[in-house]
């Protein structure tokens, strides 16, 4: 049996050549990165007019943040918040940050509007078909699998409880499982970009793994620019490039965490209706929100609702988006009118 799995870095491409005209600050300054790894991916942060011991001081303090975001959310460490939370099977109020609170909080309301198809408590079935922190399967889980653990699904089980002495989170099913993946991405760039904003500086780049937010102006003195890679398993091929004007961006895509099984290509993405990873033309789902926190959590949603219900959702929510669909003539790409506003470039070919 043949088993391989893909995983690409990133559907995002973070560009410094300005395609642009000049209309920055006229100044030319210079540019820090700092980057490393975190939550099985990458970070960068990019900064303008930072001094040798800003630079210092901002690793340090990136560092310490990623650290604590990772054992909040993680479900891969067992000891995090998160994992604890699931661990537990009792139905008392769980004390949690208001970070994890809003994390959830935002998660559920995109998942009603989502008709559950954005789904936190999807877990037990991404651990069942190997994206989660156990190991992916060497045979299809069987019909009677997916529903023993599609009775462990469902977001009307999880509460946030906001009081006055604090934030806490409530499940009524022992078993419930709750994977916050899916936004942890966009989670830990709004943190880092709220770090970076904290320190005085209004020129930045930051992204973790699919997730960007990005400001002001880059060393040439122009905006800072996204590109959108194109649904290939090359890793630079740009389909369209975007000026984020202060806004979080994330991407998601079926082509970037599968794994093949029996000849079968398997994404990491779950419909939670169906209980199985999604198979439509939809490949990629792009999303630019007032936080990379929502956008990570729209653009899984609307991966899981394929193309056409994910138009009609963009359109009624005004969301900005852009999707890439899989046709037998090659990509296509389609776009809100609120996308339309940030792009730089597209490239349809
Ligand atoms: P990536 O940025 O790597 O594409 P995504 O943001 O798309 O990741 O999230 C994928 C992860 O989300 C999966 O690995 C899994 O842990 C979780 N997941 C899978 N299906 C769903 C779903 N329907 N709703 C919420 N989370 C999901
Ligand atoms: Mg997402």
């Amino acid at each position: 049996m043949l088993v391989s799995r893909y995983s690409l870095r990133s559907a995002l491409i973070l560009c410094c050549a300005g395609l642009l005209a000049a209309c920055g600050p006229a100044d030319k300054q210079q540019v820090s990165v700092i980057s490393g790894k975190t939550m099985g991916t990458y970070y960068r942060v990019s900064v303008l007019g930072a001094s040798k011991s800003q630079e210092a001081e901002l690793r340090e303090k990136i560092e310490s943040q990623l650290k604590e975001d990772d054992h909040q959310l993680s479900t891969y460490k067992d000891d995090s918040v998160l994992s604890r939370f699931n661990q537990y099977t009792g139905s008392e109020p769980q004390p949690i940050s208001q970070g994890m609170a809003d994390a959830i909080t935002t998660s559920l309301r995109i998942g009603r509007l989502t008709d559950g198809a954005m789904d936190i408590t999807v877990g037990p079935l991404v651990n069942l078909w190997g994206f989660g922190p156990t190991k992916q399967p060497v045979k299809m889980p069987t019909q009677e699998q997916i529903d023993a653990a599609k009775k462990l699904d469902g977001l009307q089980h999880l509460k946030v409880i906001e009081q006055s002495d604090g934030t806490y989170l409530q499940k009524d099913l022992p078993g419930l499982y709750v994977d916050l993946s899916t936004v942890g991405e966009g989670y830990a760039t709004d943190h880092l970009a709220r770090l970076v904003e904290g320190m005085g500086f209004s020129d930045y780049l930051v992204s973790v793994g699919g997730a960007v937010v990005s400001r002001g102006y880059n060393e040439k003195g122009r905006p800072w620019q996204v590109a959108i890679q194109k649904p290939t398993d090359k890793e630079n091929a740009v389909q369209a490039i975007v000026d984020l004007q202060g806004m979080g961006i994330s991407t998601s895509g079926s082509y970037r965490n599968y794994y093949e099984l029996d000849g079968v290509r398997l994404s990491h993405i779950i419909d939670p209706k169906t209980g199985r990873p999604i198979q439509h033309k939809l490949v990629s789902a792009t999303v630019i929100a007032s936080t990379a926190l929502e956008a990570d959590g729209w653009d899984t949603g609307l991966m899981v609702l394929g193309e056409k219900k994910a138009m009609a959702l963009a359109e009624q929510q005004h969301l900005a988006v852009y999707l890439i669909m899989k046709t037998p003539d090659g990509f296509q790409a389609y776009m809100t009118p609120q996308f339309k506003t940030y792009i730089r470039k597209a490239d349809q070919g």
